[in-house]
């Protein structure tokens, strides 16, 4: 499919036109117009199958649709992600896709001095990509709450549980509204993920790639 066909905004599809993105792969062509309508998503799918856009673009163009006060931002989309790599990358990809968007967007890992993303998160942030340590850590300095969060994504969740993350994810759960949108990708669906999944999503649609 195209991009736009999904129902991408032309400022998005412009983004990916420069980045040479031309159609979308088919976890983007399945996940994209679900997450748009607001749905929850179990969705299994590899490293390499465009998953990172998937979940990144529907994401920046609900939150470049919302009214925000310029001053007051807390954040309104959580990425959950398993290593310090990762964080990385996915917040050099909503850069890649949205940076004409203006969309603040703030990595949060551990291994390395705290003072920057305190700094950074005083300031206000749309979207936060986080390991989830270092998150609860930073919580607990009450700069900023996860109280305004209306997507939250679960990036390799497996890579997530078979890190030992599963009761950090718990304690960060309680700090999110429940009233939310819930986003799972997975490379496995095992059982461990089949319980969180009930836990955690809400009628979920079912993508596998
Ligand atoms: P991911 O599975 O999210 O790690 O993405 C794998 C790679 O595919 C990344 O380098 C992306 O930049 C690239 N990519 C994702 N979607 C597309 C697309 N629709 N067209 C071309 N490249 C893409």
């Amino acid at each position: 499919s195209t991009f736009t066909s999904l129902g991408l905004s032309d400022a998005l599809v412009q983004a990916l036109d420069t980045l040479n993105y031309r159609k979308a792969t088919p976890i983007q062509s399945q996940a994209i117009p679900e997450v748009l309508a607001g749905k929850d998503l179990m969705a299994e799918a590899q490293t390499g199958t465009g998953k990172t856009a998937a979940f990144a673009l529907p994401i920046l163009q609900m939150l470049d649709a919302q009214e925000m006060d310029a001053d007051v931002r807390p954040p309104r989309a959580l990425i959950l992600v398993p290593t310090r790599e990762l964080a990385v990358q996915v917040t050099d990809s909503f850069y890649n896709y949205g940076e004409h968007l203006g969309q603040r967007i703030i990595p949060v890992y551990g291994g390395v001095r705290v003072d920057n993303q305190i700094k950074r998160l005083k300031r206000g942030a749309d979207i936060i990509v986080a390991t989830p340590g270092r998150l609860l850590d930073l919580l607990e300095r009450e700069i900023f709450s996860l109280d305004h969060v209306q997507t939250l994504v679960l990036d390799e969740a497996d890579r997530m549980l078979d890190l030992g993350f599963s009761r950090e994810i718990d304690k960060l759960m309680r700090q999110m509204p429940k009233q939310r949108q819930t986003l799972l990708f997975s490379a496995t669906i095992a059982d461990n993920i089949d319980e969180l999944s009930h836990k955690i999503l809400t009628k979920p649609v079912q993508i596998s790639v």
